[in-house]
């Protein structure tokens, strides 16, 4: 199987970029976030102490996490219920990265991350994929842009959606959520040490679509040199 593992902080356009990416290359998109926000959305609808996580463990007995895939992509499900609108509120995405810094939980979504990959040629988005869930993985992308930037481009989701926000919530948020990322104690966000770096700032969405790609066709080409 082949696995394209992209990382890298909120915003920087990982999903839009690794879907297109995965539809070019006939791999399934494999959206790790939204495993963790449906994890949240369990916990927030259970009304759990999202800051207890011994409470949240427990918890965990009561989850289970699944996904399939339709024309549009992928749907997650939240013990049968499918969520995958749900969880795309800043609530959710608040709580998702709460939650995602216990272990249990990280614990808890490997299995199910690990058994996508192994059935299928994937391409993986996330915040430990290429150090933590598939350092077997070909190719090693570490996506970013700079704050403002991703900000200005959550900002403009929420906004086509409907949700009144600012832009300075957003990159509060945004700047809160690169914090807890990088600085929690278990898998912590970072670059794996064989990861190309690819930094969007500026770029149209296309151009870091063509660059990803380039990265993917290049390291494919390696990988089969003797
Ligand atoms: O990528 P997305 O914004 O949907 O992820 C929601 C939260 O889930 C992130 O802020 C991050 O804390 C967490 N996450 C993670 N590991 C992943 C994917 C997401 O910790 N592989």
């Amino acid at each position: 199987m082949i696995a394209v593992a992209i990382d890298g902080p909120a915003g920087a356009g990982k999903s839009t970029i690794a879907r297109r990416a995965a539809a070019a290359l006939g791999f399934i998109y494999v959206d790790t976030g939204a495993l963790y926000r449906t994890v949240a959305l369990f916990m927030l609808r259970s009304g759990v102490d999202l800051a207890d996580a011994e409470k949240v463990t427990q918890a965990l007995h009561g989850v289970n996490v699944d996904v399939c895939y339709a024309e549009d992509g992928q749907h997650v499900l939240l013990n049968g219920e499918d969520v995958s609108t749900q969880i795309r509120t800043p609530e959710v995405s608040m709580s998702a990265s709460v939650v995602s810094a216990i272990p249990a939980v990280r614990r808890f979504l490997f299995d199910l991350q690990l058994s996508l990959a192994h059935k299928n040629n994937v391409v993986m988005d996330g915040r430990d994929i290429g150090t933590v869930v598939l350092p077997w993985a070909q190719v090693k992308i570490f996506l970013t842009a700079s704050p403002e930037e991703r900000a200005r481009r959550r900002f403009e989701e929420l906004q086509a959606k409907g949700e009144s926000v600012s832009y300075e919530q957003v990159l509060e948020d945004v700047r809160r959520r690169d914090d807890q990322d990088a600085n929690r104690a278990v898998a912590p966000l970072k670059p794996a040490e064989d990861a190309v770096l690819l930094d969007t700032t500026g770029f149209e969405l296309e151009d870091s679509i063509a660059a990803l790609l380039e990265i993917v066709h290049t390291r494919l080409e390696e990988e089969k040199e003797p």
